[in-house]
């Protein structure tokens, strides 16, 4: 891929978001009603609870195991409202959708710069395992929501031992939830009796001097961070915190410095969806995250964050129902960055 052309695309991305926060807040006068709001999401739910598509992530054994059939979409406003429909309290793991917060962590630690020399931002067009993205891209670890670039920014964050790098990050998602996470056991141990490709890349990125601590310790921290159980609402929390310009809405704490937000939503937008982003940019045109556990957070600038849950997922690994059921929300009420009409 050309590097100065990727470029550009990621300034112009940063500076979309930096307006989208601008107007929203500038036309809050026009915010959705509270009503709609809880009318979408009960719309999207019965939309999509019949949906069958997909099938349950295997690779980690333990996902085989979750109830298929579970099923939960939350909003939270930047006010701190909340609006849900179905499974909202079930406690899936988190997977790839914490790799956004832990990249926060690291901005608030060294900077936006340093996230982007150290790790890169560009997006891979590549699955989110991949060994091979690393051997073509000159940054090695790509960006910090594929695997590689998730395994880096967890051995950038500073801390003296492992246990203290993995504190540090649950007790940063528990800020950023308002309320303290935990481990789910089972996922984590399933996870690490499997993870020799994750242990590859660390290796890989470690040989190539993109990897700033031991890797195996790295990827264990790594494996923790993935199976971190949230709720729908939870993580919703999380969401909406990022939409807040970094301050929770639940808890009144500034947790992220406003100025690293775009960077992080910008980042979210162009690799955020496995590779299905630029279809999802193309229908739903949100900052999202997705993960294996299938949950999906997805961030309106300065108005909400929309989280759904529903293990099923589709070839590129996304929840079915998910993403369906956010991409109604956006689409019908016309929450994208770009002002689709609503369906
Ligand atoms: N822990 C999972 C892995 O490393 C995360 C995958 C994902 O949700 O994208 O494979």
């Amino acid at each position: 891929m050309n590097k100065s052309k990727n470029s550009v695309a990621y300034f112009f991305v940063r500076w979309l978001l930096a307006m989208g926060v601008a107007t929203a807040f500038a036309g809050s006068a026009q915010a959705l009603a509270t009503g709609d709001l809880q009318s979408v999401v009960d719309e999207a739910h019965a939309k999509y609870k019949g949906l069958k598509d997909g099938k349950n992530a295997d690779y980690i054994p333990e996902l085989a195991k979750v109830p298929s059939e579970l099923f939960g979409i939350a909003i939270i406003t930047v006010d701190g409202k909340v609006y849900t429909a179905g499974d909202v309290d079930y406690s899936f793991s988190i997977q790839s959708v914490a790799k956004p917060f832990t990249a926060a962590l690291v901005m608030e630690e060294q900077g936006v710069e340093a996230l982007r020399q150290k790790i890169g931002v560009e997006p891979t067009g590549m699955p989110f395992n991949s060994v091979i993205a690393l051997q073509l891209n000159e940054q090695r670890s790509v960006n910090p929501l594929v695997n590689a670039g998730a395994i880096a920014a967890v051995s950038m964050l500073d801390a003296e031992s492992p246990e203290q790098r993995w504190n540090k990050i649950l007790n940063w998602y528990s800020e950023l939830a308002g309320e303290k996470l935990s481990l789910i056991d089972d996922v984590y141990v399933s996870e690490s009796e499997t993870n020799y490709n994750n242990r590859a890349i660390a290796n890989m990125l470690f040989n190539f001097g993109r990897l700033y601590s031991d890797p195996l310790e790295a990827v264990d921290v790594y494996t923790r961070e993935c199976s971190v159980g949230v709720t729908a609402k939870q993580l919703a929390m999380m969401g909406a915190t990022l939409a807040n310009n970094g301050k929770n809405p639940k808890t009144g704490k500034q947790l992220i410095n406003k100025d690293n937000i775009p960077e992080l939503l910008a980042i979210m937008f162009m690799a955020g969806f496995y590779d299905e982003a630029g279809l999802w940019a193309y229908s739903a045109a949100l900052p999202a995250k997705t993960g294996v556990g299938g949950g999906i957070v997805a961030v309106v600038p300065g108005k909400m964050s929309i989280v759904a849950f529903s293990p099923r997922l589709n070839q590129a690994g996304n929840s079915v129902r998910a993403l369906k059921a956010i991409e109604h929300i956006s689409r019908s009420r016309s929450l994208g960055l770009f002002g689709h009409n609503p369906e």
